[in-house]
């Protein structure tokens, strides 16, 4: 199927022929004929399905078609949960309607609004924003939504997570009834089928998962290690493979920094990307890591969220993630677009029920290697050492725990009981 068939106008097609897209993605083939008939969509599809230009593409399509308003209102509003993810769709909105007469704006928290505020003054067709300060400009009379039409929630499991459910339900107040939604989530939770029940007028239902990012295709390894060796057979690791860009997760942002430092100190060129980072520290790391200057990338669950890092070649898990949904998020990073990705665990014997909940949910075992030299001792229980109670979520706003935060006390070190299971949310 070609972008022709789609039935985009020929600005658009020059816009995807310059950024080297041949053809569309299964989300993009699915969705932009639907989006294009004003139909809502409830999409599943992660980072790396070319979901940003399903929705971007034929919502430009549908907005240059309007008389042109002098005031400009703001008809197009996408939101997202985190900064970065609201920055890259902000790029992606530019690029492709490169030659459109369309404006757009991105607004986000952990910044001055000045700028944001100048923008908005000016007219914006398309605006790309976190719940909070959309909430904060609201509040201050400097923007309206009375005009919008089209409404994305990208990332809608993610802003649930967060504890945003409150502000988006807040925003929908804001807006009139009448308008096109689509809701994009990675998951399916009862949470995000709440959701969409209230949000959504018939919707249809789309699926795609990355063609090439599927679990089962990315070469998957696991290396069972004493917790105090990770930091040296992640270097060994880095230089005996030659690896130029590796993305590797830690749980928390104090693991983040420690890590970092090490690396640095075994002369690896590091940034750590997390939520206390200021956002100019973020996108500097992240520009450094997509040019080549910094090798390494060390990243925090929320801060990698969303990240739009093609051709990842590495990802590397120094530590598990407790919710074993974020595994296949963190590795839906590598392989795409074609490109060949490895994933590589590095599990300590207080990881290995972890690692279990992790192999449940995408239904296989995933293979181990040995480094030689760095092979566990056998005296180390799975059990002697419980890692933390989970910190991702504290900080943010109240009333939405994480699900697999729920009936647990917040100070359990015991031996880990394995969380409710949400199979409604695996992936298909
Ligand atoms: P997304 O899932 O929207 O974050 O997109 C992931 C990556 O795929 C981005 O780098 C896009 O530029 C790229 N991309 C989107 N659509 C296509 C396409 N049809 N062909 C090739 N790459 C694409």
């Amino acid at each position: 199927m070609s972008f022709t068939s789609l039935g985009l106008s020929d600005a658009l097609l020059k816009a995807v022929s310059k950024q080297g897209y041949t053809q569309p993605s299964p989300i993009q083939q699915k969705a932009i004929p639907l989006i294009l008939e004003r139909k809502d969509i409830l999409a599943s599809a992660q980072t790396g399905t070319g979901k940003t230009a399903g929705f971007t593409l034929p919502m430009l399509q549908i907005l240059s078609q309007q008389p042109f308003l002098r005031n400009r209102p703001v008809r197009a509003l996408v939101l997202t949960p985190t900064r970065e993810l609201a920055a890259q769709v902000y790029e992606n909105v530019k690029e492709y309607g490169a030659f459109l007469d369309l404006k757009s704006a991105v607004i986000f928290g952990g910044v001055n609004q000045n700028s944001q505020v100048a923008s908005l003054r000016s007219g914006v067709d398309i605006l790309i924003a976190t719940p909070g300060r959309l909430l904060d400009l609201h509040n201050q009379n400097l923007l309206s939504l009375s005009g919008i039409q089209m409404l994305v929630l990208d990332e809608a499991d993610r802003m649930l997570d967060m504890g945003f459910l409150r502000d988006i339900k807040k925003i929908m107040s804001l807006m009139p009834p009448r308008r096109q939604n689509l809701l994009f989530s990675a998951t399916f939770s009862r949470e995000i089928k709440a959701l969409a029940n209230e949000i959504l007028n018939h919707p249809v239902l789309v699926e795609a998962t990355p063609e090439n990012t599927t679990v089962e295709k990315i070469n998957q390894k696991v290396y069972h290690l004493d917790k105090s060796h990770k930091t040296q057979v992640l270097i060994k690791l880095i230089s005996d493979g030659a690896w130029e860009q590796v993305l590797v997760f830690t749980r928390t942002k104090h693991g983040a920094n420690n890590l970092t430092k090490k690396l640095i100190n075994h002369q690896v060129s590091a940034l750590a990307i997390h939520g206390n980072k200021s956002q100019g520290a973020r996108t500097n790391a992240l520009q450094g890591f997509k040019d080549g200057t910094v090798r390494v990338l060390v990243a925090t669950d929320i801060a990698a969220r969303g990240l739009d890092i093609p051709l990842l070649p590495h990802v590397v898990n120094f530590e598990l993630p407790n919710i074993p949904e974020d595994y296949v998020h963190r590795i839906g990073r590598t392989g795409r677009a074609g490109a060949s990705g490895e994933a590589i665990s590095l599990v300590g014997a207080d990881e290995r029920a972890y690692l279990k909940d992790i192999e449940r949910l995408i239904g296989m075992q995933i293979p181990t290697a040995t480094v030689a030299d760095f092979v566990p001792d056998p005296n180390v229980q799975a059990d002697e050492e419980r890692p933390p109670r989970p910190t991702r979520y504290q900080g943010f706003k109240s009333g939405s725990a994480h699900p697999s935060n729920r009936n647990s006390s917040s100070n359990n070190r015991g031996p880990k009981r394995s969380a409710p299971k949400r199979p409604d949310s695996r992936r298909r």
